[in-house]
């Protein structure tokens, strides 16, 4: 990636080369070597924390109109660049251009532009005489220098999910993108400084988890650690942020369930089961990956979503008419697989897929969308993250037993019903135990409504105004009103004499 020569971090307004390991980029769509990375380490998180905190009295002294001013021009710049991003994104991740020009760009611009309006609307009680004699009232307050930490899926609307109400919000941040996807990161800090936003506002420093990572989420100068990634390395950096008792917003791993009921439209429902499970390859936290049948729908819905993933154009990323690109890597490419033929040789039946495509593909990391049925609930494959374009597929009886299954397992990000009833939908909104339950859909988000998990899916909110909550203190000011010199309430402390 050319536009990168001068490095891949941007400290300060200005790119520049890492000081810690190179490492050589694969292409995932072929195999091929791509550019050249060199890391930032702990010395260059220190250099990123620093200007951050330089930045931070200036920027959150702002006024909200002059910090929504700032997201307005972002959001123009970043659309300005709407190719440009979308062709590196396509380039660092092997997903299908379609979904970087259709999907990432414009949720990213779009997000922008909430968090300019939103940066106006910071909401709080409203002063008044809640005790006897004095007037309270909170402030918002921005905390100061964040520590963002994203995943490869997503790398650039994870960028802007960490760095948007960060920011709006009045904080300075500095984030680490995955060592994988840096490219995007950088283009969205560079767009931020051609919006006027200031020097040492938003940093990136792309390195590894173990160097980097962790001596962001240690510095003594971060006072929060937002993290977006697997939950393992979730419950890693939480243990570490303790240190310093660090804020923690954690952004973890998914398993989500999609079950259709008796009375739901099998048509609807084979095509929301296609596009939620092989969605950017699987490697969705939110994808669908447990589909539960009521078992008179059984036999049509998966013979119908067999037949739609076998149309699924399996293709080079960069050729608008492919519908699913590669995989990030050729090792996950390989752990995903791992997970089917595992579950094959245990008796699994694979409707679809279940295998790489070969001839002109067969260099890339490509995976083709799969179906397994005939797998037992506490399978591994119906447990684990397998992040790749896996459904499995179960029947179930009563509404009871379905809604039992979609809560069996560790994670509590999203879930979707599909059904008819407007009981079973409410009952599904509320049994459910995910951040996000869909009705008759799977998917869709809107910059509006929060992202965020039950269970071991974390905790925390990214989008929407409920992010606030993460990237601002509450402060309790109370005026006393009393003139006496020694007030009513002192009496239990000590009586007036
Ligand atoms: P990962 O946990 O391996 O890595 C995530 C980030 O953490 C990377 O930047 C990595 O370099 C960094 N990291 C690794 N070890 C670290 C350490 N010891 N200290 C600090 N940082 C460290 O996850 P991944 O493979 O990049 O992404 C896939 C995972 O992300 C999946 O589990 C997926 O479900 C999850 N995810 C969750 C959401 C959500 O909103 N809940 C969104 C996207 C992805």
């Amino acid at each position: 990636m050319h536009q990168f020569s001068e490095g891949h971090l941007f400290i300060d307004g200005r790119y520049r080369t890492g000081r810690g390991a190179e490492a050589r980029r694969i292409d995932p769509a072929t195999g091929e070597p791509a550019e050249t990375l060199r890391y930032g380490d702990a010395r260059d998180v220190d250099d990123a924390v620093a200007a951050a905190a330089r930045a931070f009295a200036g920027w959150s002294r702002r006024t909200p109109g002059e910090r929504a001013e700032a997201l307005h021009r972002l959001a123009a710049e970043l659309d300005a660049r709407a190719a440009l991003l979308a062709g590196v994104e396509t380039a660092q991740t092997g997903k299908s251009i379609r979904m970087s020009a259709e999907f990432d760009v414009p949720g990213t611009v779009d997000n922008a532009a909430f968090f300019a309006g939103a940066a106006r609307q910071l909401q709080g009680l409203a002063a008044g005489e809640y005790g006897a004699g004095g007037t309270s009232m909170i402030r918002r307050e921005a905390i100061g220098v964040i520590g963002s930490i994203a995943p490869w899926n997503y790398p650039l609307q994870m960028a802007g999910w960490k760095i948007l109400p960060a920011v709006a919000a009045g904080n300075t941040i500095v984030l680490k993108p995955s060592e994988l996807t840096p490219g995007t990161s950088l283009l969205f800090a560079e767009a931020a400084a051609a919006a006027g936003i200031p020097d040492g506002v938003i940093n990136i420093v792309t390195g590894t988890g173990p160097e980097a990572g962790e001596a962001l989420v240690t510095h003594p100068d971060v006072v929060m650690t937002s993290f977006t990634g697997s939950t393992g390395v979730g419950r890693r950096v939480m243990a570490l942020a303790a240190r310093t008792a660090k804020r923690v917003h954690l952004e973890l791993g998914g398993k989500a369930p999609f079950l259709v009921f008796d009375d739901a439209d099998v048509e609807a429902a084979a095509h929301g089961a296609v596009a939620g499970a092989i969605i950017n390859g699987g490697q969705d936290c939110t994808a669908a990956t447990r589909a539960y049948i009521q078992a008179p729908l059984f036999d049509a819905f998966t013979a119908r979503v067999a037949e739609l993933m076998d149309a699924v154009r399996v293709g080079d990323p960069a050729d608008p008419d492919t519908d699913l690109g590669s995989l990030i890597s050729h090792a996950h490419r390989d752990k995903v697989a791992g997970f089917v033929d595992r579950a094959r040789t245990a008796g699994a039946k694979v409707l679809a897929g279940g295998e790489a495509p070969g001839g002109s593909l067969a260099g890339g990391a490509f995976y083709r969308p799969t179906l397994v049925t005939g797998v037992p609930q506490d399978a591994e494959i119906v447990q684990q993250e397998v992040f790749g374009p896996v459904l499995t597929a179960l029947p179930f009886g009563s509404d009871d037993e379905g809604l039992a299954l979609a809560n069996d397992t560790a994670y509590g990000l999203a879930a979707s019903a599909w059904t008819r009833s407007l009981d079973r939908s409410l009952r599904a909104a509320a049994e459910i135990e995910a951040g996000c339950v869909w009705i008759n859909d799977h998917i869709p988000i809107v910059s509006e409504m929060p992202h965020g998990g039950y269970k071991a899916s974390g905790f925390g909110k990214d989008m929407s105004a409920y992010s606030f909550e993460e990237y601002t203190n509450v402060k309790h000011v109370m005026m006393s009103r009393d003139p006496a010199a020694h007030k009513d309430w002192q009496d239990t402390v000590f009586r007036r004499r």
